[in-house]
């Protein structure tokens, strides 16, 4: 891009009462380096942004706080970033009905504070540094999603702005209102690939009086995978029941949250400690590996890994004691060392691969991976049912080697759906499956 077109970009967006500015190096996604940064305040200069970015034939990328940005497939083409990070206002609380409608710039962390206030909590235990939009664009979840599901489950109402720059809605504050098109359901999880998440409307949860953790540890995945199933199915009803191995080979460490009143959580805990082994303990702070994927972020803010790859293993919980002996297979056969961690009892698991291992043996250990856990070979395949490994974020070279999303089976249906709302290719262009 040369000076002259970046001064006529920065112009016309400009004209839309966005915050615009020439992007600088720390704007950088995945290697690209876009012309601009334009940061609206509302909906409308969000469309506006749109709308002008799409007369001139831009590609956009939408962020939130930035922490997860370069994840994935670099785009293809990013001439501008549209930073929602400022539109951060709590727009309407009706704490009486449970619900909370925000712009998509609202930080995790912020809002918990707002709704402690009145007793309440959206039941989305990410980072506090990240913005509602992020996580609904990546539909990402800690460990309470074994209770309250992901974003997608929590959300009844959503604003979007389309790459032409219309505006979209579904949904609204009343939880029974779900009669139209889902767009909630099609933008959770969309990665930026359809278009700009603006307002969003949650559910909310009552904040618990006490929560209490139980843990134990275990030499053999077949006991720690017998007591977290056997915990998730409990009637003691946990919130979250997480499994962390440092090293293939290692023991394995199970926790159960458990949430309520004190007299509650006091008797379900007593009886977790019998169902998880002689040697559970109670603990009323959360383990350090708690909701743990990686290393932390240097803003503190989320976690991700420098230099190493992560990978989300999903599957039926059912399955968790073949997946865990596969990871240590395939690990052992590709020669790479790896820590396990996440929310065992929900059927998802994040590989860790730490920073200085072989591209090529890490990408043979995705690969790998996929083909034992059913997810190379599709639903009919061998392996185990239903499996699905995805790399969320890897140097460039395991990208190359192993597509970060492997075979999709819906990828039909998924070009079709960014035909309709994309058919320019200019929301992050290429970062989607299959290059969408
Ligand atoms: C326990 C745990 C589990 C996690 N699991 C996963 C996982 O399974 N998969 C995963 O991908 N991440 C996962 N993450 C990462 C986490 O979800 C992201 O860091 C975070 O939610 C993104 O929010 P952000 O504000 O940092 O967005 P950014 O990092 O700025 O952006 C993230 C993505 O969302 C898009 N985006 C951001 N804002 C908007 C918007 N308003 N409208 C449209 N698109 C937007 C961006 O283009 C980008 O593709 C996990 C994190 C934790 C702690």
């Amino acid at each position: 891009m040369t000076a002259a077109g970046a001064e006529a970009i920065a112009v016309a967006l400009a004209g839309t009462g966005a915050e615009v500015r020439p992007a600088e190096p720390s704007d950088v996604v995945g290697g690209v380096l876009p012309s601009c940064v334009a940061s609206p305040a509302t909906v409308d200069q969000a469309a506006g942004v749109m709308a002008a970015a799409a007369g001139l034939d831009l590609a956009v990328v939408p962020r939130g706080s930035g922490d997860t940005i370069s994840w994935g497939w670099p785009p293809a083409r990013c001439d501008v970033v549209a930073d929602l990070s400022g539109m951060d206002q709590v727009l309407e609380y009706a704490a009486g009905d449970l619900v909370v409608k925000v712009q998509a710039g609202v930080r995790l962390g912020q809002l918990a504070e707002i709704l402690a206030e009145k007793g309440q909590r959206l039941a989305l235990d990410g980072p506090p540094g990240v913005t509602v939009g992020g996580a609904v664009a990546r539909n990402a979840a800690g460990p309470l999603r074994l209770r309250y599901g992901l974003p997608r489950d929590l959300l009844i109402g959503i604003t979007i702005v389309r790459p032409d720059g219309a505006l979209a809605h579904a949904g609204g504050k009343v939880v029974k209102n779900v009669a139209g098109y889902d767009l909630g359901k099609l933008f959770a999880g969309s990665q930026g690939t359809l278009g700009l998440i603006v307002e969003t409307t949650f559910r909310l949860h009552p904040l618990p009086d006490l929560s209490a953790y139980v843990i134990e540890e275990y030499r053999e995945s077949a006991a720690a995978a017998e007591a977290v199933l056997a915990a998730a199915a409990s009637p003691l009803q946990p919130s979250a029941v997480e499994l962390e191995r440092a090293r293939v080979g290692g023991p394995i460490r199970v926790a159960t949250l458990l949430e309520g009143t004190p007299s509650g959580v006091s008797a379900r805990a007593e009886r977790m400690r019998t169902l998880l082994g002689r040697s559970a303990e109670t603990m009323m702070a959360a383990p350090d590996w708690w909701g743990r994927t990686g290393e932390a972020s240097p803003s503190g803010m989320t976690t991700v890994v420098a230099g190493g790859t992560l990978v989300r293993v999903a599957f039926w919980a059912a399955e968790l004691r073949p997946v865990l002996d596969a990871i240590d297979t395939v690990a052992g056969e590709a020669g790479v060392a790896v820590s396990v961690g996440g929310s065992a009892g929900a059927g998802v698991l994040y590989a860790l691969l730490a920073a200085g291992q072989d591209p090529g043996q890490v990408a043979v250990f995705v690969r790998a991976l996929r083909a034992a856990t059913g997810h190379a070979a599709g639903p009919d395949g061998g392996g185990l049912a239903r499996g699905s490994v995805v790399v969320l974020t890897a140097p460039a070279a395991v990208l190359e080697a192993a597509d970060p999303w492997g075979p999709v089976p819906s990828l039909g249906l998924m070009r079709a759906v960014k035909q309709q709302f994309d058919p320019g290719h200019l929301m992050s262009p290429g970062r989607g499956p299959g290059g969408i």
